[in-house]
């Protein structure tokens, strides 16, 4: 394998671009796949002890496509408290296929 040290000086003030600057620094975006929505994922937000809220399928407010066009986003499970980070487990891992509630205790 060859390698090839390649130096950059920067001066103040100056953006940097690779490859033209055509791309984001992101580097590819993945093409979006519509999703059905998800199910009810069960339990609580961690932090605030509240039900997921789910958030209907839409369109970004905030980020675009490169060609400017608003990015779209699948339905998702989110506390409903503002500005809570927190995320149910992802489908799958917890599945309630018993019945089972959580107030009762664990089963095991
Ligand atoms: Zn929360």
């Amino acid at each position: 394998m060859k390698v090839i040290t390649i130096q950059i000086s920067v001066p103040d003030g100056v953006e940097v671009r690779v490859n033209g600057g055509g791309q984001a620094a992101a580097g590819p975006q993945r093409p979006f796949v519509a999703q059905p929505d998800p199910a009810y994922p069960g339990g609580v937000c961690p932090e605030h002890g509240e039900e997921w809220n789910l958030v209907p399928a839409g369109l970004s407010k905030t980020k675009v496509n490169q060609d400017g066009s608003p990015k779209r986003y699948n339905a998702f499970w989110t506390c409903p408290s503002y500005g809570c980070s927190q995320k149910p487990p992802k489908p799958g891992v917890v599945e309630d296929v018993t019945g089972f509630s959580e107030a009762d205790g664990m089963p095991f």
